[in-house]
């Protein structure tokens, strides 16, 4: 069974983003007991999570965190599937949405910065695979 925690799971606001990658594990791990308690599972056996590329939350830290968290919790032994959306950004000069690799960089068509990002700056939990209850 897949349940989806939908698009708000996770706040967005740029503070957040830039706590330290097991604050963000431990508030994960909330949100799926949370999530236990609202829709009766007993494991976790797959946690999806978008982390695009200009959330700031760095992946391999953020996976580290959540491993070193697993054993005990609800996700231990759990898959833990990492989504990357590219950045990109809208560059008025352009006219065009350009790839965007990290926050403060010129546009790679232009050189100019005049850019909106536009994707890959999400951090979310997608959804769980559970079981139980
Ligand atoms: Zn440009």
């Amino acid at each position: 069974m897949a349940i989806s925690l939908g698009e708000d799971s996770l706040c967005h606001c740029l503070e957040k983003l830039r706590m330290h990658e097991l604050s963000l594990a431990v508030e994960i791990l909330e949100l799926v007991d949370r999530a236990a308690k609202d829709s009766a599972f007993l494991k976790v056996h797959a946690l999806r999570l978008e982390v695009g590329q200009l959330s700031g939350v760095e992946t391999a830290a953020l996976r580290f965190a959540l491993e070193s968290l697993a054993p005990g919790s609800r996700i231990e032994g759990a898959r833990i599937v990492i989504e990357e959306p590219k950045g990109m950004a809208w560059c008025a000069p352009c006219g065009k949405t350009v790839p965007l690799s990290m926050r403060g960089e010129p546009c790679p068509r232009c050189g100019g910065h005049d850019l909106q990002i536009t994707g890959g700056q999400g951090f979310r939990v997608i959804d769980l695979e559970v079981s139980g209850g």
